[in-house]
């Protein structure tokens, strides 16, 4: 399927970063009645540009057909996503001085999560949202929610009807987008000639300093570093002014950015980081080599360890099903022959199983009654917090963990 070439310079795309062989839609949790005998799967392959580094996933035309339409996440779902957005727009309203009826376009604006707390500053709010079922949450709660796909010509459209932007928000959407360019030069004109856009997305750097190839999906064509991310939105017109770190995804950007000849005077805060990227290595082909090799060795280290504890008898579950426990356990080759069940809090995927693997998930009661030796911690951002959570260990105390990332662990509470 190579030959292409980049998404998005058209370089050579030779260099594989990661490839995780053949792989389910992580989200696709498996009903038992009248399931398939095995679930559909796609080649899962993440290549790095020569040229200007972005790491993207390889295009399989077939792939498409596999994500289901009716799959609508609702963002207002998350506490901690909502407080996240609150405060997003506190920090811009006071950092960029913006006045009711400012302009604020959200891109991805899904159910309205962010926009109402810009409503509520007396910003104008407008939201472009792809996926009809969330757009209508955002309607009903009466945000201005356009059903749109965003790109260049969108964007001329929208100026022709309302008038560019003071603000663009873009949330974990710019590792969705298939052609990059067009997304980014949508933005160029739709931003005032002074005006923000800031665009948040996972950290190619923090994914790979913490080896977190689980995050990994069919659905994120790109995976930025602040090196790529730089060339893509320069060859837009547009100019990286700051940048944050936040700690969403395992490690996410905020890119904020701005036409080339705006105003914005850029942060030291961006050489820095670019300086970080340089002296991992974020430029040279090894470095991208190197990391494929240590994500085969977790493998065979995680694989060994279940087996070793296997052989001796030992009862081994697993905590929650994320998209990202489906990546890890059908990389791996873990199915139910090591691990018995995994527990979710979720209702909507007790019953179910993970993809591909066909580990059954069930309700988190089921730990009492299996009284398992090992856990296996499967949403590696909560470990903490799902570990001190004696709620769920009072019954087996001398349950022990293991986590796989950034490598794997034995642990007790
Ligand atoms: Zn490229």
């Amino acid at each position: 399927m190579q030959g292409r070439g980049c998404r998005h310079c058209g370089g050579s795309i030779d260099l594989v970063l990661a490839d995780l062989g053949e792989m389910p839609v992580a989200n696709d949790y498996v009903d038992p009645i009248g399931a398939p005998e095995a679930d559909a799967i796609v080649g899962l392959k993440v290549v790095v540009c020569a040229d200007c580094r972005l790491a993207q996933t390889i295009d399989h035309k077939d792939a498409s057909d596999l994500f289901r339409d009716d799959y609508a996440y609702f963002s207002s779902t998350s506490q901690e996503w909502l407080a996240h957005a609150s405060d997003y727009v506190d920090q811009m309203v006071d950092r960029f001085s913006l006045k009711p009826g400012t302009r604020h376009v959200e891109l991805a604006s899904n159910d309205g999560y962010l926009l109402q707390y810009s409503i509520a500053h007396g910003l104008s709010a407008v939201g472009v949202e792809p996926c009809n079922s969330v757009a209508d949450v955002a309607i009903a709660k009466g945000i201005d929610t356009q059903v749109a796909f965003f790109g260049r010509e969108y964007a001329l459209d929208m100026i022709k009807r309302g008038g560019q932007a003071d603000l663009i928000t873009a949330n974990n959407v710019f590792a969705h987008v298939p052609d990059v360019n067009d997304f980014a030069t949508g933005i160029y004109e739709l931003l005032k000639p002074d005006a923000v856009a800031t665009i948040e997305v996972q950290h190619l750097l923090r994914l790979m300093e913490r080896l977190q190839f689980d995050t990994i999906y069919h659905e994120h064509f790109s995976y930025y570093s602040l090196f790529a991310a730089m060339r893509v939105f320069a060859s837009a017109g547009l100019r990286v002014f700051d940048v944050e770190e936040l700690t969403t995804h395992g490690g996410s950007l905020r890119y904020f950015v701005c036409r080339a000849d705006a105003a914005h005077v850029t942060s030291p805060a961006v050489q820095a980081l670019l300086d970080e990227e340089l002296a991992y290595g974020i430029d040279r082909d090894e470095t991208y080599a190197d990391w494929a090799i240590r994500v085969r060795a977790l493998r065979d280290e995680f694989r060994g360890m279940l087996k070793g504890l296997k052989s001796k008898g030992k009862s081994i579950a697993a905590y929650g099903a994320p998209a990202k426990g489906t990546t890890l356990l059908n990389y791996c080759g873990i199915g139910r022959d090591i691990i018995d069940f995994t527990v979710d809090r979720a209702v909507s995927k007790q019953g179910r199983m993970i993809p591909g693997v066909r580990i059954p998930i069930r309700s988190p009661s089921a730990l009492d009654k299996a009284q398992p030796d090992y856990v296996v911690i499967l949403p590696w951002n909560l470990r903490e917090e799902i570990v001190s959570d004696t709620s769920l260990w009072a019954a087996h105390p001398h349950t022990q963990f293991i986590s796989a990332i950034p490598w794997p662990a034995i642990f007790a509470a």
